[in-house]
C-alpha cells in the first residue's frame, strides 16, 4: 500500500509540472492555480499521499453523499476533475457549490433506480461521477445556470477548458455538470437535463 501511495504521489508531481505549462497559456489569474498542484500534502514521511485541495475546491466537497472520501487512488483523475473547476470558478469569479462529485456505485444505482421509479431517466448507470470524473456545480440562483453554461461552452470553445469532456445544464435542479469523460473524436458531449 505505501509503495502504491508514493508511486501515485510522483505521477502527480509530473502531472503538476504538465499543469504547470497549460496553465501559463491562460488567463494570469490560473497561473497560482496550475503552480500548486505541483506539491503534494502528506500525512507523514513514507504515510499514502493525501488528495491536494483544489485552489477553490476542496476534495472533501466531492465526497459521496454517503460520506465515502473521493479515492485516493485515482490521484490522477482527481487532478484532472479539480482542475477542471478550478478554471471554471476563476473564470465564473462566484461561489459555486459542489452538489455532486464522487458517487459510489451502490449510491449511484440507489439515484438510478430512484429516478426509474419516478419514471424518469436522469441519472446514467455508468455515470462519470462514479468514476470520479464529474462534478455538478451549482451557481448560487437558479437564474444564473444559463450564464455559467453559456461560460463553460464559452471557455471551451476557446480552448481554455482541456480537461472537459463532457457538459450539461439541469435548469430546474439548478446545475451545471462538468466531466472529464473525453470522446475519442474530442467533440464535446453536451447534453440537457432537468
Ligand atoms: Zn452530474
Amino acid at each position: 500500500m505505501r509503495r502504491a501511495g508514493h508511486r501515485s504521489g510522483v505521477e502527480r508531481d509530473a502531472r503538476g509540472e504538465v499543469d504547470a505549462g497549460v496553465g501559463c497559456n491562460i488567463a494570469a489569474g490560473a497561473l497560482g492555480l496550475a503552480a500548486r498542484r505541483v506539491v503534494p500534502r502528506r500525512r507523514a514521511f513514507c504515510d499514502p499521499v493525501i488528495l491536494p485541495d483544489g485552489v477553490y475546491f476542496r476534495v472533501n466537497e466531492f465526497a459521496c453523499h454517503t460520506g465515502e472520501p473521493y479515492p485516493e487512488a485515482w490521484a490522477d483523475r482527481w487532478a484532472n476533475l479539480v482542475t477542471l473547476c478550478d478554471r471554471i470558478r476563476e473564470r465564473w469569479s462566484r461561489p459555486l457549490t459542489v452538489v455532486s462529485g464522487y458517487r459510489t456505485d451502490a449510491y449511484n444505482q440507489g439515484l438510478v433506480n430512484g429516478d426509474a421509479a419516478r419514471g424518469s431517466h436522469q441519472v446514467a448507470s455508468a455515470s462519470y461521477h462514479v468514476q470520479g470524473m464529474a462534478a455538478d456545480l451549482r451557481p448560487e440562483t437558479s437564474e444564473e445556470v444559463p450564464q455559467l453554461l453559456d461560460i463553460v461552452l464559452r471557455m471551451h470553445a476557446a480552448g481554455e477548458l482541456p480537461e472537459l469532456g463532457g457538459c450539461a445544464d439541469y435548469p430546474v435542479s439548478s446545475w451545471v455538470h462538468a466531466d472529464t469523460g473525453k470522446t475519442r473524436d474530442g467533440h464535446l458531449r453536451r447534453w440537457i437535463g432537468r
